[in-house]
């Protein structure tokens, strides 16, 4: 790969196919593997990562707000997409691109069978997610009752599958919690397989799910983290490859003496003569102000270089007093070697946030 020349955000579809094939090798085969490509597949770009997974056969994906689903609609995937969280104001969109809503309330279940029989539907997909300890969406096991009473009066929607969120699935030590879920969700589908004469499929597991609860991997499985190379334990990571790297460049080499301060607010007061590094990046990109003075870091000729004073908008400024480099160097500000999470950590962040907030102002670029 050639090197930065300004601020991008590589991809690498093969670490993406290897991730899919490594969490797939967990699954027995009949078991359906759905994609989660919400928030532009991670931060990464959701199109290229659905056309590639497409590609691979997957059997689903999700987003979790309408308007994401139909920018995949957009580009062509065919695939079935899950939409974990719409609004009723976006189900005729829902309806008209052939999307798949998530109904998780009474509410939100009624407006849809409004909407799809105005639509003339017959049969429209959705899927109902229950809450089994999460607190967030779904419904209740005691809702049951009155769900299948409101299914039995139109014909206009069909349950296809049957799901719930797990709350700490990458838990090892104590996991009385997710096995008190599992057990939640179970007597739920069960009292809805009694109530119906057809057997919606079920999931549960997203990627800690996958690796730490095998029993409980259902007919599919929801994996998101797990893709983009990160599996919330050093154990499995050894096994997955991030798929993006965020690299940019120096642009311009300062040498600042004593008592000189740097940026705004003269956040860095120099304690001694210090050589700064000014990069092409900054909090509009994703690299938040809590990196700033000295919590963040990247990497400049395989050296660490901490993030001095307060990050910019647009740049951020590095201290390179030890490190042999000159304007246009690459710089690494997470890779494979060089994780988000680890960037991440020191902020008390995860990777789920670093990578997310990578804005859609920095490049893309795709190695295939
Ligand atoms: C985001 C999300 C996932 C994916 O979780 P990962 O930990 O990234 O694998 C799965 N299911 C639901 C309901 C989600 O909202």
């Amino acid at each position: 790969m050639a090197k930065a020349q300004e601020t991008i955000l590589e991809i690498d579809l093969k670490a993406l196919q290897h991730n899919f094939e490594f969490l797939k090798s967990k699954l027995s085969t009949n078991t359906k593997f759905l994609a989660v490509v919400k928030a532009f597949a991670y931060g990464s770009d959701a199109i290229e990562v659905a056309k590639y997974l497409q590609d691979l056969n997957v059997n689903y994906f999700a987003v979790a707000y309408t308007y994401e689903g139909v920018a995949l609609r957009n580009a062509g995937i065919t695939t079935p997409i899950l939409v974990l969280h719409p609004q009723p104001n976006s189900f005729d969109t829902i309806i008209e691109r052939c999307l798949e809503p998530s109904l998780y309330s009474h509410r939100v279940l009624d407006l849809f069978i409004a909407c799809a029989e105005q639509h003339k539907q017959s049969n429209y997909p959705i899927h109902l997610k229950f809450n089994t300890g999460l607190n967030r969406l779904g419904f209740a096991e005691e809702n049951i009752s009155q769900i299948i009473d409101r299914l039995s009066k139109t014909e206009s929607i069909k349950v296809r599958s049957l799901f719930s969120h797990l709350a700490e699935s990458e838990e090892l030590i104590d996991t009385d919690f997710t096995l008190k879920q599992i057990e939640h969700f179970t007597n739920s589908y069960k009292k809805i397989y009694k109530a119906l004469n057809y057997q919606p499929f079920l999931h549960l597991c997203n990627t800690s799910g996958i690796i730490n609860y095998p029993e409980a991997h259902f007919d599919m499985v929801r994996s998101g983290i797990g893709l983009y190379g990160f599996g919330n334990d050093p154990k499995v990571n050894q096994y997955l490859k991030p798929i993006a790297s965020l690299k940019t460049i120096i642009s311009q080499i300062h040498t600042i003496k004593k008592g000189e301060s740097l940026g705004y607010n003269r956040g860095f007061i120099a304690t001694q003569e210090t050589k700064t590094a000014t990069l092409p990046i900054g909090h509009a990109d994703g690299i938040k102000r809590q990196y700033g003075n000295g919590n963040g870091f990247v990497t400049i000729n395989n050296q660490k270089a901490s993030i001095l004073g307060n990050v910019c908008m647009d740049m951020i400024m590095v201290d390179v007093t030890n490190i042999n480099c000159q304007e246009g160097d690459e710089v690494i500000v997470f890779d494979q070697n060089h994780t988000a999470e680890t960037l991440a950590e020191n902020v008390n962040s995860i990777s789920y946030e670093l990578l997310t907030a990578i804005s859609q102002r920095v490049k893309r670029v795709f190695r295939r």
